[in-house]
C-alpha cells in the first residue's frame, strides 16, 4: 500500500515565526509554543505551503501520513487542539 505524502514541521529549523500558518488552504499549520505544527490529518497534502516559499528557514518538509509522531509531536498537536476548542467556545459565550 502506498503511502500518501503529508507537510510536517522540522523542528529544529522552526523559528515559530507563524509565517507559514496563513498559507496552508486548510488551516492545517498553527504556532504552539514556538513552534510550527502540521495538524497531520488536516493536511491535505498539496504542498501550496511548500510551493509559496512560505517559511523562510525552509523548515516545512514532507512525510508519509501518520509515519511517526515524536511524544514532543504528540503533545503539541494535542494542545493546539485544545487551544482551539477553547478559543472558539470562548467566541460562542461572547454571543451569549
Ligand atoms: S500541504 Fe497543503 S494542507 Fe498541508 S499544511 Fe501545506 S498548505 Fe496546508
Ligand atoms: S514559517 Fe517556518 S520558521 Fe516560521 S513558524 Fe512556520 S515553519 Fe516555523
Amino acid at each position: 500500500m502506498g503511502s500518501v505524502l503529508v507537510a510536517y514541521v522540522n523542528v529544529d529549523k522552526c523559528i515559530g515565526c507563524g509565517k507559514c500558518t496563513g498559507s496552508c488552504v486548510n488551516n492545517a499549520i498553527q504556532v504552539f509554543q514556538g513552534k510550527a505544527v502540521v495538524i497531520d490529518f488536516n493536511c491535505l497534502g498539496c504542498f501550496y505551503c511548500v510551493a509559496a516559499a512560505a517559511c523562510p528557514k525552509q523548515a516545512i518538509e514532507t512525510k508519509p501520513r501518520f509515519s511517526y509522531f515524536s511524544e514532543e509531536e504528540k503533545l503539541r498537536v494535542q494542545a493546539s487542539f485544545l487551544i482551539k476548542q477553547i478559543n472558539i467556545i470562548k467566541g460562542k459565550l461572547k454571543k451569549i
